[in-house]
């Protein structure tokens, strides 16, 4: 399980290796994503809290990257942090995620991006639910629900 520990060591000392890397042109990008999903994962963007569709979703499935469709999180890690925004404990695999110093807006911030593609996701805290601690606070833009799982149980 990570903890705030290891997320300092990943923005300070270098991210874990992804299993695969995708990289696209901002042409590329501009095509396959609309215009907010593009803002925020290619420009480093936020959407509004209680605006993202993910928010208030707790179905079983795996959230995907919009840009990469590498799973990023799912549905057990999810939780209600009353942010706005979807807000995941851990995220599906240590190494699905890369963190990087944000010192914009006058604040010290650890802003997380998928490792596959370096699509923006959203920020990570330290004043999440035990055990982690953790609180990742992602935009709603970024991910995809793929909730195959749940359709598979219907099937029954
Ligand atoms: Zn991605």
């Amino acid at each position: 399980m990570l903890t705030w520990k290891d997320i300092i060591k990943y923005s300070v000392n270098g991210n874990p290796t992804p299993n695969r890397r995708v990289e696209k042109t901002e042409a590329e990008w501009r095509q396959q994503l609309t215009l907010e999903q593009y803002r925020i994962t290619r420009q480093k963007g936020t959407e509004r809290p209680h605006s993202g569709a993910l928010c208030s979703i707790y179905d079983e499935g795996q959230y995907n990257c919009i840009c990469c469709d590498t799973p990023l999180f799912d549905s057990t890690i999810k939780f209600e942090s009353g942010s706005g925004w979807p807000s995941f404990t851990q995220p599906i695999t240590p190494n699905a995620i890369k963190y990087h110093k944000d010192s914009s807006f006058g604040m010290v911030r650890v802003e997380v991006m998928c490792n596959t593609c370096d699509g923006h996701l959203g920020h990570v805290f330290p004043d999440g639910p035990a055990p982690s601690g953790l609180r990742y606070c992602i935009n709603s833009e970024s991910m995809q629900l793929d909730s195959k799982i749940e359709e598979h149980n219907n099937d029954k």
